[in-house]
């Protein structure tokens, strides 16, 4: 089968053709129909992620077809439409048995540990696969797997809960999620903070306030705009100390900063009147858990989380086009998310 391939860190991704995969009685072999190609992916390609062992198929965020199915797994059959929960848990160690599986000692994540969707085929564990309706396309399934499930854990680590208000750092794919989320649950008011102008105007048409940080500090704009209140809890999605210290900034009493985006550098507070203060919290937030994928897929299926076409682009499964994609990620793009259809 053909498959996209890193073969060695700080290097193109490379065409491939590799053996199918054989399943095992708990596995299931999925036809990819759709994955998504991520930030995370750029990172590991470019070495700022350790990967291991290479070469590796990239591709975390992976929606297709059942083409093979293990004798143990009953809950998916041949041809059904499936999405794939990206990371394979133990299912015994202390964290797994707490449902804290994003912490599991033996943890492995697809794409990056394991061969991941940039290929024709994909085996994962059954336990792994999850129905998706046939009223979500493929390229939402494979994308909600990723940006939109970092999102729901971070909205549910930051307790967000209906009429309050949230300030989002970044529009990407979590942020295009977080936004809708966040009206899923019935908030307030919705700030979005960008400096990319279609980003803002596409912010605004989702009915958000459209925060232009390029204008004035967007910490004066937010509490300018809540009469001086500051939101209640704050996402930060992008990755930099400055948009992490503007997201603490802007909370109000009892305000709850959640930090997504990565990043190495090191973030300064003035704990007495940024945080003790206001009882403020800033909450860190890893990955998501396979238990918070039925709320996405409900959501999605009621129109109420939705990629529409405009906002994808489409590429073949082509080395060359996927490093492209991958290229434009390290700058701001306007669209959100570039989406792997491989050819028949
Ligand atoms: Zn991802
Ligand atoms: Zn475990």
């Amino acid at each position: 089968m053909r498959a996209v391939r890193l073969t060695q860190v700080g290097k193109p991704l490379e065409n491939a053709d590799v053996p199918l995969p054989e399943t095992g009685p708990t596995e299931v072999l999925i036809r990819v129909a759709a994955a998504g190609i991520c930030h995370s992916d750029a990172h590991y390609r470019a070495g700022i992620s350790k990967i291991d062992p290479l070469p590796m198929t990239l591709g975390h965020e992976v929606a297709g077809r059942v083409e093979s199915v293990g004798r143990e797994v009953g809950h998916v059959a041949l041809g059904d439409r499936v999405c794939v929960h990206y990371l394979v848990s133990c299912g015994s160690c202390e964290f797994c048995v707490r449902g804290l599986e994003q912490f599991c000692r033996t943890g492995q994540m697809i794409g990056k540990h394991r061969d991941g969707g940039y290929a024709e085929f994909i085996k994962v564990p059954g336990s792994n696969v999850f129905p998706l309706p046939d009223e979500i396309p493929f390229e939402a399934g494979a994308i909600m797997m990723c940006s939109s499930a970092t999102a729901l854990h971070a909205l549910k680590k930051a307790r967000f809960k209906a009429g309050e208000s949230i300030a989002i750092f970044g529009l990407g794919g979590l942020g295009f999620s977080a936004l809708q989320l966040a009206r899923a649950f019935d908030c307030e008011a919705v700030y979005v903070v960008e400096i990319n102008p279609a980003k803002l105007a596409s912010a605004a048409s989702m009915g958000a306030i459209a925060i232009d940080a390029r204008s004035a500090d967007p910490v004066e704009q937010i509490k300018e705009a809540t009469a001086g209140t500051g939101v209640d809890v704050a996402l930060e999605l992008i990755g930099s100390a400055k948009t992490m210290r503007q997201a603490v900034l802007c909370l109000g009493h009892l305000g709850r900063a959640a930090l997504v985006g990565l990043t190495a550098e090191s973030m300064s507070i003035f704990p007495y009147t940024e945080l003790i203060n206001k009882e403020a919290e800033i909450i860190g937030v890893s990955d998501h858990l396979a238990t918070e994928l039925p709320t996405l897929i409900e959501l999605a299926c009621s129109g109420k989380l939705r990629f529409p076409q405009e906002t994808l682009r489409v590429v073949d499964l082509d080395a060359a086009k996927i490093n492209a994609a991958l290229d434009a990620l390290q700058d701001s793009i306007d669209h959100v998310r570039t989406v792997i259809v491989p050819s028949k």
